[in-house]
Formats: structure tokens, C-alpha cells, sequence
């Protein structure tokens, strides 16, 4: 098994990082009386459905799952991935279907145009696939994203997520949301302190997971680690919403 990609941790990259969130933002504004929670899967393996979103649905909730369809069918350390079938169904249950890139690229090693072609690519794979709807958000891969990245992609998706953890109160920047991650162990229990915050502060958290299994990969929780999530949003007394659902919602209050 190939050692997993992570983008680089020079000085210099930290440094982009801590800058990225003050270049290139799309802000919108809002006020919330309830929290919003939108619960996302990156990439992604099958346990996310099986595990993941089969679990929400029972409470009649829907998520977004960010696609990089150049994973179908693939092995990696995040497990079984996806096979086509899942995508059409998935959708057909009312859950988001997004973009990740084809072959799950650092887009800001890669560069724009590249990038650009690998959004196409995956939109046609998924397309190929059975999947009939748009493509309307994105998630950088690795959160990788540089200020030529949001300001070019934002005239292509409503929203770009990355992998910055927080809540957004009051605004968020649709060109690089925030998300929180359920990384088995003290990451899950830092999202578990955030979803109960909620009811004190209202705003939208998005949550991200891949693989949930009884061994997870670094990047992944235990299905006991999920559940204890989905009760602590039941009890925060949050909607749960997909991305483009809660976007929708916040526009609406712009008329
Ligand atoms: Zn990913």
C-alpha cells in the first residue's frame, strides 16, 4: 500500500496557511436563532455509507459526500472506497453528490488550469457513472487552496470547503469553509466540545469524516465515535442540513 500523500510542512507552507483565510474571500453574512450542522465525507471509502450516512438517514438526515472519482473501486488505507453504483444511489436518497478532484490532487502544487481539467474530468466520470445532478461545491483536497485557486474556482461553485476546523458565526467565507474533522481519538473529542457549544453560540458547523470502522485510519473514527457525534448534534438541537441545503437557508435570509 502506497504511503498516504500529505502536503508539505515547510515554514513557508505554514505561513500560506495562516494567510490563505484573509486573501481572496466571498463572505456571507447571517444571523442564526438555531445551530446548523452539515455533516461531509471526503474521497470517499464505502464505510462512509455504511457507517456513515445509512446512520443518518435513520434520523432522516442527509449529508454531502466530496467525490474524487478517480478513487472508484480503489484500496487505499482509508479501506474500500465507493463503487459507481453508489453515486446515483446515494443521490437518489437526497444526499449531495461534490467535487474533489479526479484523482484527489493538491491542487496548489498542481496549478489552476490543471486543476480546472480535473474538475472536468471528475464532473464527466461522475456523470459516466449515472450521476444526473450539478456539481455545486468543492472540497479542496488535503485543504490545499491558494488565493488563485478561490478567486478562480468561486465563479464555478457555490461553495469551497477546506479543512480548517470551527464554527461559522455570523459569516462565513464561501470560497474556504471551515470544517471540523472526526479524527478518532482527541480530534473527535475536540468536535464533540464544538457541537456542544452550539446551543450557546448558533452557527453552521461542518463536520468531515472518512473512513468509519472499528480500526480507522488516522483520518477516520470508530462507528461508536460517529454515533456519540450524531447525539451530542440531536441534543445540540441543531438542523442538519447538506452544504447546499444550509447555503440555501443563509441565502434566503438575504430575500
Ligand atoms: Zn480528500
Amino acid at each position: 500500500m502506497n504511503i498516504p500523500y500529505q502536503p508539505s510542512t515547510s515554514l513557508s507552507a505554514k505561513i500560506s496557511r495562516k494567510m490563505l483565510p484573509l486573501l481572496a474571500r466571498r463572505n456571507i453574512h447571517f444571523t442564526l436563532d438555531k445551530p446548523i450542522v452539515s455533516f461531509t465525507f471526503d474521497d470517499f471509502p464505502r464505510s462512509a455509507i455504511t457507517n456513515g450516512s445509512d446512520i443518518l438517514e435513520r434520523e432522516g438526515w442527509r449529508a454531502t459526500f466530496y467525490v474524487a472519482a478517480g478513487l472508484t473501486g480503489e484500496n487505499n488505507h482509508h479501506g474500500k472506497h465507493f463503487v459507481s453504483e453508489d453515486i446515483p444511489g446515494l443521490a437518489n436518497r437526497g444526499h449531495e453528490i461534490a467535487g474533489h478532484t479526479y484523482t484527489h490532487v493538491d491542487c496548489d502544487r498542481l496549478g489552476y488550469a490543471e486543476t480546472l481539467a480535473e474538475i472536468k474530468r471528475n464532473k464527466e466520470a461522475l456523470a459516466q457513472m449515472g450521476y444526473k445532478g450539478k456539481i455545486e461545491h468543492f472540497a479542496y483536497p488535503f485543504g490545499a487552496a491558494n488565493a488563485k485557486l478561490k478567486n478562480g474556482l468561486q465563479n464555478k461553485f457555490r461553495t469551497l470547503r477546506g479543512v480548517t476546523p470551527g464554527v461559522h458565526i455570523g459569516k462565513a467565507d464561501l470560497n474556504a469553509l471551515k470544517s471540523t474533522p472526526l479524527y478518532s481519538g482527541s480530534m473527535v473529542d475536540n468536535a464533540m466540545q464544538t457541537i456542544k457549544g452550539l446551543s450557546n453560540r448558533p452557527g453552521w458547523l461542518i463536520l468531515f469524516a472518512h473512513d468509519i470502522r472499528q480500526t480507522p485510519s488516522q483520518w477516520g473514527c470508530t462507528p461508536e465515535e460517529f454515533s456519540s457525534a450524531i447525539k451530542a448534534v440531536k441534543q445540540s438541537g441543531a438542523q442538519v442540513l447538506t452544504v447546499g441545503a444550509a447555503l440555501d437557508q443563509l441565502e434566503a435570509q438575504h430575500g
